[in-house]
């Protein structure tokens, strides 16, 4: 698959980490987006809403978002959701992240 740099706008492909042309590091640019995520509609098992969100956490990690607003809804899966990210951050494969102090029912996920 291909994909833009967003410094010089070069197409390259996206298992490149840095740009042939300009030579920014790809894995670090975003747009300053954000997308939203619910790992629970679906009625989903603690294992499952995990494995989602680390799948979608992996794709994010090659597009341009900034963040990832997972919606966890509460109680158990919401607690493992917190332990897996804090796990995330501690191996570098997210910045930072942070429950919404309005809304307890969503995690804020700075990913770039
Ligand atoms: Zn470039």
């Amino acid at each position: 698959m291909q994909r833009i740099c967003l410094n010089c706008g070069m197409s390259v492909s996206d298992t490149t980490s840095y740009c042939p042309k300009c030579d920014n590091a790809l894995n670090l640019q975003h747009d300053g987006s954000t997308i939203t995520v619910d790992i629970t509609h679906n009625g989903e098992r603690v294992r499952e809403a995990l494995q989602k969100m680390e799948m979608e956490i992996g794709l994010a990690r090659k597009d341009v978002a900034k963040c990832m607003r997972l919606v966890v809804g509460s109680g158990l899966i919401r607690e493992e959701v917190l332990l897996a990210l804090r796990d995330l951050k501690f191996r570098g494969d997210i910045i930072d992240f942070e429950s919404e102090s309005f809304n307890a029912g969503a995690v804020m996920v700075r990913l770039k």
